[in-house]
């Protein structure tokens, strides 16, 4: 949160367009075989043989999806493409490719713009997945950060949102919550930041909670687990906006009903802490937290069994036929209707 005057500061004038482009992308590596051309002409060249493919596209926009004042650069860098990466996983595909285009105004230094791409390399690397264009732009304000993913999978293994059947098992991978919680604990301290600068914050307690907002991870290695247990989803989608507003759009496109019960609901022990601290009901964060980037998935009965103790998935509810319609059931076991408060950006 503190500006180094020490830094290095380069107005991005001083490289021009091209020079800019050519400065932050110049050590890309390609290392996917579908890459046939990435940066450099006017369109990249792609090779997918007889597999399908994926595309999906986020924006990130300052001071509607993050603030700087204490989100890092090369973290921002690297959310923007988990945020992508998470909806090509959302299909049961392979992410393996991402394009970036970003406006930015001359508030920004070539250094910031550098910890940016910084973040979006770490990314590429870890995920595996190559850089192949983008666009570079002016903006008057803030910078915006739009990444197209594309991905690649088996017809047969593609998983949509309209394949839920009554009777299936409703299951969510990881934990709930935390990236709203580490948002809340973030605002708190640039507050007090705001009132005395010299208070630097004690976040020991929120290390968890504060990394699932900054710098989340998509979870590639469900993709994998489903494979090597043999479990094909009958329906998934990733978890941006909230539980209960993903619920709502597995329900409508797969035309069921869901019942979510709320002492299943996985829970790490720091949302708990947190929320008793803020005087949150910590179901009501798991419900409509938003932001973590966990995948919710229906699957068949049958495949219970290769599922049941797996740490990484937890089974929270069941589908039932669409006339019952969508319930939480309660830890009292009263039964109510689950409503989407989940983050919108239209607020
Ligand atoms: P054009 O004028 O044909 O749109 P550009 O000069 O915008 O081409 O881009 C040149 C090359 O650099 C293209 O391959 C483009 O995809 C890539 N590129 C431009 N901006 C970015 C960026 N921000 N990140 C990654 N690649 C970029
Ligand atoms: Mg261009």
């Amino acid at each position: 949160m503190i500006e180094d005057k020490n830094q290095a500061k380069t107005p991005l004038t001083e490289l021009g367009e091209f020079g800019l482009i050519d400065h932050l992308t110049k050590h890309f590596e390609i290392k996917q075989s579908s890459t046939i051309k990435g940066i450099g002409d006017d369109s990249a060249v792609l090779d997918f043989k007889d597999q399908k493919v994926v595309v999906t596209t986020d924006m990130l926009v300052e001071q509607v999806h993050f603030d700087l004042s204490y989100a890092p650069l090369k973290h921002l860098g690297y959310k923007a493409i988990m945020v992508n990466l998470s909806d090509v996983y959302a299909m049961n595909a392979t992410a393996t490719q991402v394009t970036v285009s970003i406006a930015v105004s001359n508030r920004f230094p070539l250094e910031a713009l550098e910890e940016l791409y910084a973040g979006i390399e770490t990314a590429a690397k870890f995920y595996d997945i190559d850089i192949i264009g983008g666009d570079t732009t002016s903006s008057t304000t803030g910078l915006i950060i739009s990444v197209t993913a594309i991905g690649v999978a088996n017809e047969s293994d593609l998983v949509y949102r309209s394949g839920a059947k009554p009777n299936d098992l409703l299951v969510v991978t990881g934990d709930l919550g935390a990236a709203y919680m580490g948002l809340q604990v973030l605002e708190r301290e640039k507050e007090v930041f705001k009132v005395n600068p010299k208070n630097q914050p004690d976040l020991d307690a929120y290390t968890y909670i504060i990394e699932r907002q900054l710098k989340p991870e998509a979870r590639k290695d469900i993709v994998k687990l489903l494979k090597d247990l043999e479990v094909k989803p009958t329906s998934m989608i990733d978890i941006s906006d909230g539980l209960s507003s993903e619920i709502l759009h597995l329900c409508k496109h797969s035309k069921v009903g869901m019942e979510l019960y709320e002492n299943k609901l996985p829970l790490d022990p720091q949302v708990i802490s947190t929320c008793e601290e803020f005087d949150i009901d910590s179901t009501t964060i798991a419900l409509n937290g938003g932001e973590d980037y966990e995948l919710l998935m229906t699957i068949s009965q049958e495949d219970f069994p290769k599922i049941k103790g797996n740490p990484n998935l937890t089974v929270i509810g069941f589908v039932t036929e669409e006339s019952k319609g969508k319930h939480l059931i309660t830890r009292a076991e009263t039964s109510i209707p689950i409503i989407a408060k989940g983050w919108n950006s239209f607020d």
